[in-house]
Formats: C-alpha cells, sequence, structure tokens
C-alpha cells in the first residue's frame, strides 16, 4: 500500500473494517477537503480514480464510516446529507448566498450541564446560518459601485 494512504489504512484498521480501495480514497478526500462535500461530490471526484464505482457503493461506504464515528454528517443544508471527517465537536455556519459551510469551534454552554447530568456526549451540532464575510464584503461592493 502506498505510503500517502498509510494513515487511512490505520484508520479503517483500528474500527475493523474491510479496506477498500475507494473506502481509503473517501477519507483521503475528507480529510483534504474540510468544504463538507455531499454525496455527489465525492462520487464525481473518485469517479476519476475508480471508474466503475457506484454512487450506492460511495454512500454506503460513507454510512459505515459514520456508523463507525470517524466521518460525520450534516444536514445543515437542506435534506442532502454533507460530510464531514471528525476533528474533535464543531459546529457549523452556512452561507445563505454562497452555499460553503465553514467550521466553528466555539464551545458549547450546554456542554458543562450535559456531562455534569452523566451523559456521554458524542456529537454537538450547532448550526448557524447567514452571510459570509466574503458575501458581505462583495454585497458592499456591488452597493458602492452601483
Ligand atoms: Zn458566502
Ligand atoms: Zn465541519
Amino acid at each position: 500500500m502506498i505510503s500517502m494512504y498509510k494513515k487511512y489504512v490505520k484508520i479503517l484498521k483500528d474500527h475493523a473494517i474491510i479496506i477498500t480501495s475507494p473506502r481509503l480514497d473517501i477519507l483521503k478526500f475528507l480529510d483534504e477537503h474540510h468544504t463538507h462535500p455531499d454525496v455527489e461530490e465525492i462520487y464525481t471526484s473518485l469517479k476519476k480514480k475508480h471508474p466503475s464505482l457506484s454512487r450506492t457503493t460511495v454512500y454506503n461506504s460513507l454510512e459505515i464510516l459514520k456508523k463507525n464515528k470517524i466521518i460525520q454528517s450534516l444536514t445543515i443544508s437542506g435534506s442532502e446529507l454533507r460530510y464531514d471527517i471528525k476533528e474533535g465537536l464543531h459546529h457549523h455556519f452556512l452561507c445563505k448566498h454562497c452555499g460553503r459551510i465553514f467550521d466553528i469551534s466555539i464551545t458549547c454552554p450546554n456542554m458543562n450541564r450535559t456531562v455534569a447530568g452523566g451523559h456521554h456526549v458524542e456529537e454537538v451540532q450547532g448550526y448557524f446560518k447567514g452571510i459570509c464575510k466574503k458575501c458581505q464584503t462583495k454585497e458592499k461592493e456591488r452597493r458602492n459601485n452601483g
């Protein structure tokens, strides 16, 4: 196995998940693209390398990775799932204008209360929506010029 996949081979091994080339590529893609892609985007990217790959295989692989808590899915933008490799608990901000999803690292004030109740928190989903900084700047420029 090529060394660039070493990290991902280990992740799959640690979770006793059967190692397949598409699974490794899904992990690599999510690790390199923190843009919260949907199935379609991941599928389109992997298709170049795996021409016989089906959407169903990509979707099923994502489900396996999710079940093992290696990745998480978001429904912030509507009905389609967006995927994210887990890098600790974080919240998300969706720009209603450009559709980009940003990671927001904030400590949830309700966290301590939840943990104090004896619960073990595995997931915190905070969805914020609005207009991102870039889009606000663009809008301002547009107004100033027009
Ligand atoms: Zn934006
Ligand atoms: Zn995220």
